[in-house]
């Protein structure tokens, strides 16, 4: 059996840093930037690719998405 697989993408200019997404990922998986983006937020990012070795996939569950207000999030299922 293998288990759900996914990735997000997180539009960074439509982000408000309200932090909903990083909150609500059962893995993990997303932090909040050092960078500001153009609106002057820190907006959300995805670190899965720092953590390969953690094993801590995106399962694609989609939470992360539905609770974002500004619909920044896209969930891309394996
Ligand atoms: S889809 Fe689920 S596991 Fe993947 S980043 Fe979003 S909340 Fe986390
Ligand atoms: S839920 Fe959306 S707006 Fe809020 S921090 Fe995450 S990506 Fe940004």
């Amino acid at each position: 059996m293998t288990l759900a697989q996914g990735m997000i993408e997180i539009d960074q200019e439509l982000c408000k840093d309200c932090k909903l997404c990083v909150s609500v990922c059962p893995k993990k998986l997303i932090e909040t930037s050092d960078r500001l983006n153009q609106k002057g937020y820190y907006p959300a990012f995805y670190i899965e690719k720092n953590l390969k070795k953690e094993n801590r996939k995106c399962t694609g569950c989609g939470l992360c998405a539905i609770v974002c207000p500004e619909i920044a999030i896209e969930v891309y299922r394996a």
